[in-house]
């Protein structure tokens, strides 16, 4: 290493100093002093929703690409624990923290199967076909076995050859109206996935 004097030294350092301020200050002439790097969730757009696992319904905030522009392939890139949220408080279970790679798991399902009778296997088929079918079914359910009275006479309007079971991901409101709608048609074996 080269023998430097202390006037030297002084002037080096007094150089170095004087350039680490300037820059500091937002003279840098280069781009030698790291930039900061750009917030990779800056563009994206956030969604509110519940973690989909388990009875707790723990909030989340969901980023995805999207934000309008031509190129951007519309995907979820980060989920997070909402801050806002009374259950969680933005924290998240092992299970909760790992729903990125649920959201994009190729085995995932996406949209609703059917299985025809004999068949052996599963197809998908549209959402109002879904719909359309599980109504049929139900209602040639209700009115094959609905019980208006029981053997004393006593009306009792059962209907105990259908069962629900409902998501614990959902809100008072909508827990609430799925109880009103199912106990309105008589079903008595009523469940929730908060009790798994
Ligand atoms: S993050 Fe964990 S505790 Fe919260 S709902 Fe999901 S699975 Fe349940």
């Amino acid at each position: 290493m080269a023998d430097i004097t202390r006037r030297q030294f002084l002037t080096v350092t007094g150089a170095s100093l004087g350039g680490s301020s300037l820059a500091l200050m937002g003279f840098s002439p280069s781009r030698a002093l790291a930039e900061v790097r750009e917030f990779k969730l800056a563009r994206a757009t956030e969604i509110r929703n519940t973690c989909p696992y388990c009875a707790v319904a723990c909030g989340i905030v969901m980023y995805g690409l999207g934000d309008g522009s031509k190129n951007a392939k519309a995907s979820i890139i980060h989920i997070e624990g909402d801050p806002d949220h009374p259950v969680n408080r933005g924290t998240l279970c092992p299970k909760g923290a790992g729903l990125l790679d649920f959201v994009h798991s190729p085995s995932r399902l996406t949209q609703p199967q059917y299985r025809a009778a004999d068949s052996d296997h599963w197809q998908p088929i549209a959402w109002d076909d879904a719909l359309d079918r599980v109504a049929k079914l139900l209602k040639q359910d209700r009115d094959a076995n609905f019980i208006a009275k029981n053997a004393d006479g006593l009306t009792v309007n059962r209907w105990l050859t259908t069962g629900m079971l409902a998501a614990s991901a959902s809100s008072n409101e909508v827990g609430y109206l799925t109880h009103k709608v199912i106990r309105s048609l008589g079903i008595l074996s009523f469940d929730n996935q908060a009790r798994v």
